[in-house]
């Protein structure tokens, strides 16, 4: 089966591009969207640096490391690049992002901002004009105990979620991060907990099944822990979740693991949906782009 990893991102946790290719190789990793991050300087908490190697003018992981890797091996990447949209020529950057290095996502979005204030809308317009999908990072304020002392929170609440998916109808958005996740159950986990627990029970579903069923331009990516997590927290609901909405789910790692094939191996799912969830739904996603 042809897997498409929707997330992950260039000279990631010590990972070149020779690394990179090694690791889709072993785990049958046909092709990877590799996206950008770009924010303020001193949005982002310092132990990051050992992650990558910041731009000084555009953040944490730049786009031009993005288009490396894209003309060292283009079978093999999709590239992302999402300006941090509070420049005021973000739009711009984005169309010339897609018409000169062919960038089909508007991702990585992860800036210290509510995504729903004007200049975040119009660029997420902008990229549905051009068949981008928008991948969003949303995380709670937490206080952590770590290198920054200040509250790290990213995008805004699931309340900003649908804000913007009813200003951009015709863009769609990929949900991603501990803040989106989190809202997998009905309860009030998402006040305290940053990153619920596998064995965290669902005793109803949240808003994201809501927000699925109401907004046709809300997919989900199951990146990094947060993703994995909330699919693993009941085994049974995530079978049903994924069963409902196998056209609107895109595996994802943003790691270099193996934690979400794995688990998606022990669902048993219909081999149709597991294929929606591994390639086809990404596929679907960029074909306009
Ligand atoms: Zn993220």
């Amino acid at each position: 089966m042809k897997i498409i990893d929707a997330h992950n991102h260039p000279d990631w946790w010590g990972h070149d591009l020779a690394k990179t290719l090694a690791n889709m190789d072993a785990n049958n990793i046909s092709q990877a969207w590799i996206l950008s991050w770009e924010c303020g300087a001193n949005e982002f908490m310092q132990h990051y640096h050992q992650a990558f190697l910041a731009s000084r003018d555009h953040g944490p992981i730049p786009f031009e490391r993005c288009v490396a890797y894209k003309e060292k091996a283009p079978e093999r990447f999709i590239i992302g690049y999402a300006p941090d949209a509070r420049d005021p020529n973000a739009c711009r950057r984005l169309r010339a992002a897609h018409d000169i290095y062919g960038a089909k996502v508007c991702g990585e979005v992860k800036c210290r901002a509510m995504y729903d204030n004007p200049d975040f809308l119009r660029m997420f317009r902008t990229a549905g004009e051009l068949g981008m999908p928008v991948t969003l990072h949303f995380d709670y304020d937490r206080q952590f105990k770590c290198d920054d002392e200040r509250v790290e929170w990213w995008g805004g609440t699931i309340k900003t979620l649908e804000n913007v998916l009813a200003a951009c109808p015709d863009t769609n958005f990929l949900g991603h991060a501990p803040g989106f996740w989190v809202h997998i159950s009905g309860d009030d986990i998402w006040k305290v907990k940053q990153y619920p627990a596998a064995d965290d029970p669902i005793p109803c579903e949240g808003e994201i099944s809501r927000l699925l069923r109401q907004y046709p331009n809300l997919f989900c990516d199951i990146s990094a822990g947060s993703g994995c997590t909330a699919l693993s927290r009941d085994i049974s609901f995530t079978k049903k979740f994924l069963t409902e909405f196998q056209d609107r789910v895109v595996y994802a790692r943003d790691y270099f693991d193996t934690r979400h094939q794995d688990l998606l191996r022990t669902l048993d799912l219909p081999v149709e949906i597991m294929e929606k969830i591994y390639c086809k739904n990404a596929e679907r996603l960029i074909e306009n782009a």
